[in-house]
């Protein structure tokens, strides 16, 4: 974890060269202290955002909220319910920055799947579908939240498969609210109890599906994609770069996979407690004062 530049210090040195952002798995919600600290940790990103002046996107990449049962959980909210809402600073903080001229782009995760685009609008928000391809200089960036590269576990990619059947899903959003959340907390402590039964490399991207992936030039969001340069991830919760040992000999080589961290308090409880996370930008050096501009992707540490 230490490679990685830190967020802070580009935040300090160059705020005009910060053109966009990407995070992935902050898993929040309401129930533990600690994930109450990634929610502050969230709105402190975002308070960093709205300072600067060149942002153009803030892009989430999948498991923003720990569960999410559907949009009525917010919007069926009366207002004065809504003000004490903990989801309340999060969307005006939201639509703060959309209004400062910053678009929002959400993914789905394998655990907010039922993210609608009604959430999305009430801060101004566009849900987005995977893969979404993103040009960054001369690469084409392939963006997803990485739960189908992990084929290996094959009870899992089953149970993706009909929870992303729009019919599921229309039945599921039929249900009444609090049978929704109780189905929520079911699935939570059955996958929990898997998880810990499963093999670690059962858990991670398997390399197959990585090449299928950075090969797979369909672009479902309609933008006309050539070549596929490198991959953007999160979900497995390891923070890294690789370079993906691509199979298919008409590729250009040294294709890299980045995979995003998730948003971790560490020494809970404690005086010495602090939030940490693997997050991706977009750097652009101004074109003003350097005629030989270009962008690139990093990924850095983001602390709080
Ligand atoms: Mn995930």
């Amino acid at each position: 974890m230490n490679s990685f530049a830190n967020y802070n210090h580009l935040l300090t040195t160059r705020p005009h060269d910060i053109r966009q952002v990407i995070i992935s798995d902050l898993h929040l919600s309401n129930n533990e202290p600690a994930q109450r600290v990634l929610v502050q940790a969230f709105l402190a990103l975002l308070d960093d955002l709205l300072v600067l002046p060149n942002l153009t996107t803030l892009y989430i990449l999948g498991d923003w909220f720990d569960a999410w049962v559907g949009d009525d959980v917010y919007l069926s909210l009366t207002d004065e319910q809504k003000q004490s809402h903990w989801l309340t600073p999060i969307v005006s903080k939201l639509k703060q920055l959309r209004i400062a001229g910053c678009q929002i782009f959400v993914m789905h995760g394998n655990r907010d799947f039922l993210i609608g685009q009604s959430f999305c609008s009430i801060f101004g928000g566009q849900l987005i579908r995977e893969p979404y391809h993103l040009q960054v200089g001369e690469y084409c960036y392939r963006l997803e939240h990485g739960d189908a590269l992990c084929t290996d576990d094959k009870r899992y990619q089953r149970f993706r498969k009909l929870m992303r059947h729009p019919l599921v899903q229309w039945y599921l959003l039929r249900k009444p609210l609090y049978k929704r959340l109780e189905l929520a907390e079911k699935l939570r402590l059955k996958s929990q109890a898997d998880n810990a039964k499963k093999a670690t490399y059962i858990m991670d991207v398997n390399e197959q599906a990585v090449c299928q992936a950075v090969n797979n030039i369909n672009d479902i969001n309609g933008n006309d994609v050539n070549d596929i340069n490198h991959l953007i991830h999160g979900h497995t919760h390891r923070p890294a770069i690789h370079t993906i040992d691509d199979d298919n000999k008409n590729a250009q080589k040294n294709k890299r996979r980045y995979v995003l961290g998730d948003w971790r308090v560490h020494n809970v409880g404690s005086s010495r407690q602090f939030v940490e996370a693997v997050i991706g930008v977009v750097i652009e050096t101004d074109t003003d004062d350097n005629p030989t501009s270009h962008s690139e992707f990093e990924l850095v540490r983001f602390t709080y």
